[in-house]
C-alpha cells in the first residue's frame, strides 16, 4: 500500500481553501468534505467536491484513507449533488496525475450538470 502524504504539498491551492486562506464559493461543508463552485464553470452545474485531508488523487485516497472518511467523502458527494438539484444527471469526474489532467493535487470530483453556460 502506498505511504500517505508521498508528494503532497500542503500549500496547492485546496489545501488552502480548507485551510480557510483562500476565499471559495461554499455549496455545502461537513466533517469529511468541502464543495465549492469550480472558477471556471464547464457547465451550468460544476461544483468540486474534496476531503478534508492530504490526499493527492483518487488513487490515493482510496488505497490510504480510513473507511469511514472515504464513506463520508462519498456520501457528501451525494448530498451535493442532491442538494444542487442534479441526482437525475451528472457526471462525476476525477482527473488523476499529470497524465490524467490533473492540476491540483488534492484529491478531488468535479460534479458537472447542464449546458455550458
Ligand atoms: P483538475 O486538477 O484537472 O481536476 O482541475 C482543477 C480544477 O480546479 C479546474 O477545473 C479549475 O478551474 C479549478 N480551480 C482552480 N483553482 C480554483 C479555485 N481557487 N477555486 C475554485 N476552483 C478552482
Amino acid at each position: 500500500m502506498p505511504a500517505r502524504n508521498v508528494g503532497y504539498d500542503r500549500n496547492n491551492i485546496f489545501a488552502r481553501i480548507l485551510r480557510g486562506e483562500l476565499p471559495c464559493r461554499k455549496v455545502y461543508e461537513d466533517a469529511f468534505a468541502l464543495a465549492f463552485h469550480d472558477i471556471h464553470p464547464k457547465a451550468a452545474v460544476h461544483v468540486l467536491v474534496i476531503p478534508k485531508g492530504a490526499y493527492m488523487s483518487f488513487v490515493d485516497f482510496t488505497a490510504t484513507a480510513p473507511p469511514e472518511m472515504q464513506a463520508g467523502f462519498w456520501r457528501a458527494v451525494a448530498t451535493v449533488a442532491k442538494d444542487l438539484g442534479v441526482e437525475d444527471g451528472f457526471r462525476l469526474v476525477s482527473n488523476i496525475g499529470p497524465e490524467g489532467g490533473q492540476i491540483v493535487f488534492h484529491f478531488h470530483v468535479h460534479i458537472v450538470s447542464g449546458p455550458r453556460p
